[in-house]
């Protein structure tokens, strides 16, 4: 009994045990159903994320690399439609062979080392159409619970838009470094505070002769000896500031092979901002101007020795533009107008000249401009009291290699002394010319009266052999009609000096008038061979007396200057613009071209001339041209030395204003 009792007791308790186990195994059960619930949720989850995501996903199974998941990305990404899973891949996207993508897969497949590479261009035909794609994109070895290689996961992201940008930059970039390493300017930039150099080019690098070396360095630590030279202030301050620095022939000591050298250069410091406009280095962009700065340098050296020189100077000395404005005042001009240079540069040039001299020097100055003449006239210049003085002012154009003016220099003398000593022998002149006037017109009157009262030649031949009275009047005569006309040539002088020469104008014919002179030239001188050739028949509006004392002149002249004949040929001609001419013409002892302008001025006779064989003061061409001046007419002269010489003059036919 008790082995009974004892035997259903521990059935019971089995009964119990199996009981708890069953309802623990109803518990498993339970937990088991709810975890294959919770996996099958993952199992989604994790399906919805690889086909949801952006990246591109793929797992390929097996050694043939058989499709087994691949997302819409990836698919859209290859082209080759939806249906693609199950297939091998390289049988989907045979052009992955070339390009070694397969050897890629095995690798990863045998040695199961994941591979990771970015931007990768793939050749892909997509939809038909071939295309290169950059890719990010690791293949991960797939492994089965033993650990063994089953499959690779493609895990990419499509990064052609980067890639693209990426290449692209980098052409840029490799573009603006070529260009700053082919230009033949000197260009380096610096980065940093530390002035590192980034970016030197070939040209830079030669100037600076630390051979090529030099990238990473900072500036001054290549080039110490640009730190005594304010090089570094300078690049603190364009860096501090931002403001670009700009310099011009800017001369620098730099060591080149071991020797200081100096160079002058043209340069501006850049300052070079990042992308968030923060300043972050220096671009230098200099040329070896170092020829030109030599050469300038020179310049300016004997330009400042000319000013000295010109300073130096007693004469009065200035420069003007081309135009004519003036420039430049010397040393002498501050002392005689007592007004500092630039007083002299402010105020017109007009304003220093004697208001009745300004008219003639703006006149003649406007001449000279428009030809590029020399200008050499007297004008009285104010000193600084004030008065004015007589100054001979002369000025010269300074031309370029193509023959342009560039600017003028004129010179200024004082010749005020030399003008008031010329009148006051004027003053006597015209007194002595005056006084003698009327004894000697006195004596002419008589000599005439006598040769008057004396009886006829032929009655006289006789007598002549005792007494030669006539001859020797009629020589006086001569004289004294030549003195008559010295003196009033004389008093001429002096009209035209105190502007008192008065034209008596009138009509009347040249041509009458030429042979009346010509015949009364031909009575007092018997021998002389005169032509006349009418090649115009001309009235002209003059003062006849004038034209003829002209004509007096140049008849009485080519008969002085030709010692060995006596052949003259008058010609009266057809100008041109309404105009009527005189022409003398001799066959003497000519004038040299050198003297052919200068034998017009007053006084003038050209030296050499034997003075003693050609009588004369020097007048007679001065009151000429002063004659036909007054005439609007013109004078000139033809003439070579040995041959003769021909004077010509001008006349308006009519009446002019
Ligand atoms: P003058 O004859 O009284 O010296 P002019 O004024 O008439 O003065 O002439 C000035 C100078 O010009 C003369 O001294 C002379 O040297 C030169 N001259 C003038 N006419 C002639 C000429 N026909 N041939 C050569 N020389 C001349």
């Amino acid at each position: 009994m008790m082995n009974q009792d004892l035997r259903i007791k521990e059935l019971e308790q089995e009964l119990e045990r199996k009981d708890q186990e069953i309802q623990s195994l109803n518990h498993m059960n339970k937990r088991l159903s709810n975890s294959i619930d919770e996996l099958k949720d993952e199992v989604y989850k994790y399906e919805d994320l690889v086909h949801s995501s952006n990246s591109l996903i793929a797992i390929f199974m097996g050694k043939d690399y058989i499709i087994d998941v691949a997302n819409e990305s990836i698919r859209d990404v290859w082209g080759k439609g939806h249906n693609v899973i199950g297939k091998p891949l390289l049988e989907v996207l045979p052009e992955l062979r070339k390009q070694g993508i397969d050897d890629l897969l095995d690798q990863v497949y045998n040695t199961g080392i994941p591979y990771h590479a970015d931007e990768v261009p793939v050749e892909l035909v997509i939809n038909g159409i071939p295309e290169i794609r950059y890719f990010d994109f690791t293949y991960q070895p797939q492994k089965n619970q033993k650990g063994e290689i089953i499959g690779v996961a493609d895990i990419a992201t499509d990064v052609t838009k980067q890639a693209l940008l990426n290449k692209k930059v980098r052409e840029n970039e490799y573009r603006y470094r070529e260009l700053i390493h082919s230009s033949n300017s000197l260009i380096a930039i610096l980065r940093g505070k530390e002035m590192v150099i980034e970016i030197a080019n070939n040209a830079i690098k030669s100037v600076w002769g630390k051979g090529n070396d030099v990238e990473g360095k900072p500036l001054f630590e290549i080039l110490p000896e640009m730190i005594g030279q304010g090089m570094p202030e300078l690049f603190n301050e364009v860096y501090e500031t931002g403001e670009p620095h700009f310099a011009q022939e800017k001369p620098l000591l730099h060591k080149k092979d071991g020797e200081m050298k100096l160079g002058y250069f043209d340069f501006v410091y850049q300052p070079q901002r990042n992308i968030h406009n923060q300043i972050d280095g220096v671009a230098v962009i200099a040329q070896d101007v170092t020829q030109q700065g030599i050469l300038n340098k020179k310049v300016r050296e004997s330009e400042k020795e000319f000013r000295e020189l010109v300073n130096f100077m007693p004469h009065k000395i200035s420069m003007s533009s081309a135009t004519g404005e003036p420039v430049f005042y010397n040393n002498s001009w501050v002392t005689y107008t007592g007004k500092n240079a630039e007083n002299l540069l402010e105020n017109s040039w007009q304003s220093l000249i004697h208001p009745d001299d300004r008219e003639r020097t703006e006149q003649m100055g406007e001449k000279v401009l428009a030809t590029g003449q020399d200008l050499e006239m007297e004008l009285r210049i104010f000193d600084k009291n004030g008065s004015p003085k007589w100054h001979l002012f002369r000025a010269t154009a300074i031309k370029n290699e193509e023959g342009e003016i560039t600017s003028w220099i004129s010179s200024c003398t004082e010749i005020h002394k030399l003008k008031e000593e010329e009148q006051r022998k004027d003053d006597f002149l015209k007194l002595v010319s005056h006084e003698l006037k009327t004894p000697v017109t006195s004596i002419k009157g008589y000599v005439q009266l006598l040769l008057s009262m004396i009886p006829k030649e032929e009655e006289e031949k006789e007598n002549n052999k005792k007494l030669p009275v006539r001859p020797y009047l009629n020589r006086m005569e001569i004289q004294i009609e030549r003195l008559i006309r010295l003196i009033s040539e004389m008093l001429d002088l002096s009209r035209i000096e105190q502007k008192e020469l008065q034209l008596k104008k009138e009509y009347f014919k040249l041509n009458e008038h030429v042979e009346q002179i010509i015949e009364d030239i031909s009575y007092s001188n018997r021998d002389v061979q005169i032509e006349l050739q009418h090649q115009d028949q001309s009235e002209v509006f003059a003062d006849k007396d004038r034209i003829g004392q002209v004509i007096i002149n140049f008849v009485t002249n080519a008969l002085k200057y030709s010692p060995e004949g006596n052949r003259v040929i008058i010609k009266i001609f057809e100008g041109k613009n309404a105009h009527v001419g005189v022409s003398v013409r001799d066959f003497g002892i000519g004038i040299a071209k050198k003297e052919q302008k200068k034998i017009f001025k007053r006084f003038y006779r050209i030296a050499g001339n034997k003075d003693y064989t050609y009588a004369g003061f020097g007048i007679g061409l001065y009151l000429s041209n002063e004659i036909i001046k007054r005439h609007k007419g013109r004078i000139y002269l033809d003439s070579q030395i040995g041959k003769g010489s021909e004077f010509t003059f001008t006349l308006p036919k009519q009446k002019t204003k």
